[in-house]
C-alpha cells in the first residue's frame, strides 16, 4: 500500500488537506495524526472492519481495547451510559486535554473496539488537527498510539513513518507533539476514580476537582508482579521498548553517574555499542560520543517530551546497551518512570 504523507500546519489548518484525511476515515481507512500526547493511528471506532485494521497494522493483541476520540460532549452521551457525576466533572475540567475516561459503553460501541469489554475509553483531544479531524469527519475516531505494538510511542511524524509507512493510508505530519506521553487513564465507573495509567494529568490535579482518587495497585509496583493484573489490559504488555537492552540506575546522583560510567566502559570494552541517557545537569560527566540528554531536571515536562524520542534515537544509532538515570517518582515523574520501567522490562539497578 502507498502511504500518503501530508503536512498540516496546526495554526493554519488547510481544509482541503484535512478533507482528504476525512475521506479516508469515511471509507474505513487508517490515518495517523498528531495529538497533544503522542501520534494516534485513527479509524472509525464504530466500524468493526476499520478498527480491525488498526490491530493488524500495529500487531496489537486483540484484547487490548482502543480509546475513542470525540470533539463534543454529545458524543460522550452517545457512546457511554450511566456516567457518574464525578466522571462528568472530570471531563468538564480537563477536556479537551490529555485525560481518558473509562465508562460503561452504550449499544453503539462495538466490542471489537473495546476488546470485548462492557466499558469504553473516551477522550477529547485538544490538538487542533486531532480536534478538527474529529469535528469535520463527524466520526468517533478510535486511535491507539501510531507505533508498532511494543515500540516507543511516536512523538513526531518521522517516528510514524518508521513504523507505519506502506501499511496505512495516510500520515498527517503536524510537527512534534507537545506532551510526549500518552493520556492519563481514569476509570470512573465505580464509587471512586481510579488511575489506570499515569500521565500528564497528575493525581493532585484530579483530586483538586473531585476529591479522593486512587491508583490501580498494579501500576505502582516497581517490580513486575504477575499476581496483580492491571485494570487497563494494555498495561500488562511489555511496551515502549528500544531495540537495545535498557537498564535504569537509581540512587544519589554521584553514585548513579559512577555506576553508569562503569557499566558503559565494561560493555564498550566487550565490543558493544552503548548509549547513555543523561540530563542537562549531568551530560558533562559522561563520554561525549555515547551520551544524549533527555531534558532538564528543572522542568520535568522536557523529560516527558524527550523520553520516547531518545529511545528511538538510540535505536537509530544501533545501541545494544542503553543506561539511563532514573527520575523522581511523583507527579509527572510517576508517568515518566512508569514508561521507563516498562521500556526497561523493569530492569532497575539500585546503587
Ligand atoms: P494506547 O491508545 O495505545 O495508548 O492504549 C490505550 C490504553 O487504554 C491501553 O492500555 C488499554 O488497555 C486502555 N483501555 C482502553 N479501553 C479500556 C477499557 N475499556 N478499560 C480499561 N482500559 C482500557
Ligand atoms: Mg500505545
Amino acid at each position: 500500500m502507498e502511504t500518503k504523507i501530508i503536512t498540516i500546519d496546526s495554526n493554519h489548518i488547510d481544509n482541503n488537506q484535512l478533507m482528504s484525511a476525512v475521506q479516508i476515515l469515511h471509507n474505513g481507512g487508517l490515518v495517523a495524526f498528531p495529538t497533544e500526547t503522542v501520534y494516534g493511528l485513527g479509524a472509525d471506532g464504530l466500524n468493526p472492519e476499520a478498527s480491525k485494521k488498526i490491530y493488524s497494522a500495529k500487531g496489537r493483541p486483540s484484547d487490548n481495547p482502543l480509546i475513542i476520540h470525540i470533539a463534543d460532549f454529545e458524543a460522550l452521551d452517545k457512546l457511554t451510559k450511566d456516567c457518574s457525576t464525578y466522571g462528568r466533572k472530570l471531563a468538564e475540567a480537563f477536556w479537551p486535554g490529555p485525560l481518558t475516561l473509562i465508562l460503561n459503553k452504550s449499544e453503539l460501541v462495538p466490542f471489537s473496539t473495546t476488546g470485548g469489554l462492557d466499558t469504553v475509553a473516551v477522550r477529547m483531544p485538544s490538538h487542533p488537527i486531532a480536534f478538527e479531524l474529529i469535528r469535520k469527519s463527524g466520526i468517533y475516531i478510535a486511535a491507539p498510539s501510531a507505533n508498532v505494538s511494543g515500540r516507543p510511542s511516536p512523538t513526531k511524524a518521522e517516528h510514524v513513518i518508521e513504523d507505519m509507512n506502506g501499511v496505512i493510508d495516510m500520515i498527517i505530519d503536524g510537527g512534534k507533539v507537545d506532551i510526549g506521553l500518552e493520556s492519563t487513564i481514569v476509570d470512573v465507573t465505580g464509587d471512586i476514580p481510579i488511575i489506570l495509567r499515569p500521565g500528564f494529568i497528575t493525581i493532585d490535579m484530579l483530586e483538586q476537582v473531585v476529591g479522593h482518587v486512587e491508583y490501580d495497585k498494579a501500576i505502582l509496583s516497581k517490580e513486575k508482579n504477575p499476581d496483580i493484573k492491571p485494570k487497563a489490559p494494555g498495561m500488562k504488555y511489555k511496551h515502549y521498548a528500544p531495540k537495545g537492552e535498557l537498564t535504569i540506575y537509581e540512587g544519589n546522583s554521584d553514585s548513579v553517574i559512577h555506576a553508569i560510567k562503569n557499566a558503559a566502559t565494561r560493555k564498550l570494552s566487550e565490543g558493544y555499542k552503548v548509549g547513555i541517557i543523561a540530563t542537562d545537569e549531568t551530560i558533562e560527566f559522561y563520554p561525549k560520543d555515547i551520551v544524549k540528554t533527555i531534558g532538564t531536571r528543572k522542568d520535568e515536562v522536557t523529560i516527558a517530551r524527550g523520553l520516547f524520542e531518545i529511545l528511538r534515537d538510540f535505536d537509530t544509532d544501533g545501541a545494544e546497551y542503553i543506561f539511563t538515570e532514573s527520575f523522581d517518582n511523583n507527579q509527572l515523574g510517576q508517568a515518566i518512570m512508569n514508561r521507563l520501567l516498562k521500556a526497561a522490562g523493569y530492569h532497575i539497578e539500585k546503587v
